[in-house]
């Protein structure tokens, strides 16, 4: 740091309400940790935001010493975007409180809530918003890339659940967003990402879930597989909105309720959630057990908020991770054998190949009511590259987009832009299709310098 540098930090930190994690501090290590343990990024200030008022400060910093910007959540997006090289991190995991209105079935969340957080405060009162399947993801950037999990089928995107946000914008302003207050930024926040500003607060409309809910895992050898896939493709297109069923291929992780032969083998995972009444979804789970011989099964009734956390330990931080994903609108043959070899030449135990079912209400809104545009996907697949040491870098990755190419011709042309890498900047325009356009002239309205840009980049018109 120069001594004018210096002089500039101790400025910012007069009245900063939050904390101010420099390079030279204990907390710098843990606080440059995000999720992808590939990404080893050393900002110059993580502006750990206590407050709004913490936020502006940071934004209106970032613009007069000219830094880059990062701006962190929950830290799990793939590519790395949370952090930046030198520059400022807004971070706002100090920000995570969320307050329920049971009656008028709202919630406001902080910026740096997790959806664990969240779903706990709804939970207490059986409401919920849909979120995504891995409790310790960022509510801000699930939700302003669209967001769906368990609940989206019957109850639409994160972003259909939006009622208002609360932004900084580039010029250092607080605005509120809404369908009638600076549509044009809301319309542009649902999907859009961190594009626009710094969301600190999220309202969303509530629903009643559960809060004990029918869920668990069917799980097929991958011998199966085909028989399975064909059936799955059939159930899926004529299943009930309020089930979510979604298919996992990988090798299978020594669960207590899988037999030891077939710990570590290749299987098909059926994994479901029922999002009504669980007399109802035993019914309509039923056909799922019929797909073959499954060789473990662990369905039952069990807590919501428990069923959103039964993925972490597989995702955990601090394995190195390197993902593609394409969207499906149907599932053809031709995809199966490709996924099927793909799986049969797994570069490390915990790569997978998994499709979320989406589809149902995630569909119904028209393609350009939001800046998310592809209404089409019925199914999101993640090539999921996951595994521990830098020397399996190559393998691991050359595995996952070869498997990408070989899917390729199956795929409909849009791709959901939270599971785009940092090497993916071409596929920006394949997210947001016909309202690139639109979301480029919002961009120059609320942030014509492109402050915003350590993200999937929207460039101002
Ligand atoms: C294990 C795992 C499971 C996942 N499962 C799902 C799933 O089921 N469904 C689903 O839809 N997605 C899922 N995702 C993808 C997830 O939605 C994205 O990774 C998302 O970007 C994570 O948000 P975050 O706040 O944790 O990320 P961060 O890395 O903190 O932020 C990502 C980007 O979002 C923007 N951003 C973050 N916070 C703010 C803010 N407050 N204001 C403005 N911009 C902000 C910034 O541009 C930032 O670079 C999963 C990801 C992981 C790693």
């Amino acid at each position: 740091m120069t001594p004018l540098q210096t002089g500039k930090i101790d400025e910012l930190k007069g009245g900063f309400e939050g904390e101010i994690v420099l390079p030279s501090d204990a907390a710098y290590g843990d606080a440059r940790k995000i999720w992808n343990a590939m990404i080893d990024k050393r900002p110059a200030i993580i502006a750990r935001c206590a407050a709004t008022s913490d936020v502006v400060r940071s934004v209106n910093f970032a613009k007069e010493n000219k830094l880059v910007l990062a701006i962190r959540g929950g830290g799990h997006n793939i590519a790395g975007s949370a952090l930046c090289d030198g520059g400022i991190v807004i971070d706002l995991s100090r920000m995570k409180a969320a307050s329920v209105d049971p009656k008028g079935r709202r919630v406001t969340v902080e910026g740096g809530a997790l959806l664990a957080d969240l779903d706990a405060a709804t939970q207490a009162h059986g409401l919920a918003v849909p979120l995504g399947i891995n409790s310790t993801t960022g509510v801000a950037g699930l939700t302003l890339g669209g967001g769906f999990g368990w609940l989206s089928r019957k109850l639409g995107l994160t972003i259909d659940n939006l009622v208002s946000a609360e932004v900084v914008t580039a010029a250092g302003k607080t605005v509120h967003a809404s369908a009638s207050d600076h549509a044009d930024l809301f319309w542009a926040l649902r999907g859009g990402g961190g594009n626009f500003g710094v969301v600190t607060r999220f309202e969303f409309q509530l629903h009643p879930v559960g809060p004990d809910v029918l869920s668990g895992l069917i799980v097929y050898p991958m011998s199966e597989a085909k028989s399975v896939l064909r059936q799955y493709r059939e159930f899926a297109a004529n299943a009930s909105e309020e089930l979510s069923v979604w298919t996992v291929l990988r090798l299978a992780p020594p669960l207590p309720f899988l037999p030891a032969n077939v710990h570590g083998k290749g299987v098909v995972i059926l994994a479901l959630c029922h999002a009504g009444d669980p007399k109802k979804g035993e019914a309509l789970i039923a056909p799922l057990r019929k797909f073959g011989k499954p060789v473990g099964e662990h369905v039952g009734v069990q807590p919501y908020v428990a069923w959103q956390k039964a993925f972490d330990p597989l995702l955990a931080t601090g394995a190195r991770n390197y993902w593609k994903s394409h969207n499906f609108t149907t599932l053809a043959d031709g995809l199966f054998d490709a996924v099927i070899q793909y799986a049969g030449t797994l570069p490390s135990p915990q790569c997978e190949i998994f499709f979320g079912a989406i589809g149902g209400a995630t569909a119904r809104p028209a393609p350009d009511s939001a800046a998310y545009a592809n209404r089409d996907a019925q199914f999101v697949m993640n090539v999921h590259g996951r595994w521990d040491n830098a020397a399996d870098d190559t393998r691991c990755i050359g595995w996952a987009r070869d498997f990408f190419k070989a899917s390729t011709p199956f795929a409909s042309r849009g791709v959901y832009v939270n599971f785009l890498t940092a090497d993916e900047t071409d596929r920006v325009s394949a997210a947001y299709g016909a309202n690139y356009d639109r979301l480029a002239k919002v961009k120059r309205q609320y942030d014509p310098e492109n402050l915003f840009r350590t993200n999937q980049n929207i460039r101002p018109a």
